[in-house]
């Protein structure tokens, strides 16, 4: 059941609640994965393949890996405009944090990653794409039949969850 949480006059959050082990079609539906994404494969388009072949269309990813090139995107809620960067450089992953919801029928993926330089410095955002050189290691949950949909916003020009 999802639900809407208000104070005052505007509200401050939308929930909607993962279903407990205790359903049966929970439990036949839920499942925890380790995923590998093979090596030279595009990361998001690996994570999202899974994600369509299992049927997960509400979970969470999480992981580390290894990366020769990464692109990630900064959203300007001032103008609405999206600025991209590519980093072609060999990196660690050394975390990849997401969730997996559903627009269009399909998975919808919204994912973040910091990545390790040579330096050990680190940069990191919203990953839009990540070539894998070495490994990418994955632990995908999904929360079997709980409905976490997506819907575009006018007033931040994004597609947030619709719940
Ligand atoms: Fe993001």
């Amino acid at each position: 059941m999802a639900s809407l949480f208000q104070k005052k006059d505007h509200l401050l959050f939308s929930y909607t609640k993962v279903k407990r082990y205790s359903s049966k079609l929970f439990e036949d539906a839920n499942r925890r994965y380790i995923v590998s994404i093979r090596n030279h494969v595009e990361l998001m388009e690996g994570l999202k393949a899974f994600c369509d072949y299992i049927g997960i269309k509400c979970g969470q990813v999480s992981g580390i890996g290894a990366v020769c090139e990464a692109t990630f995107r900064m959203y300007d809620p001032a103008t609405k405009q999206y600025v991209d960067k590519t980093f072609s450089e060999q990196m660690e992953i050394t975390n990849i944090t997401g969730n997996i919801s559903e627009k269009d029928k399909e998975a919808y993926l919204h994912v973040h990653a910091t990545c390790s330089r040579a330096d050990y410095s680190c940069i990191g955002g919203h990953l839009l794409s990540a070539r894998i050189n070495g490994a990418c290691e994955l632990l995908v949950d999904s929360f079997g039949d709980t409905v976490a949909g997506r819907r575009p916003d006018d007033e931040t020009g994004l597609n947030l969850y619709e719940l």
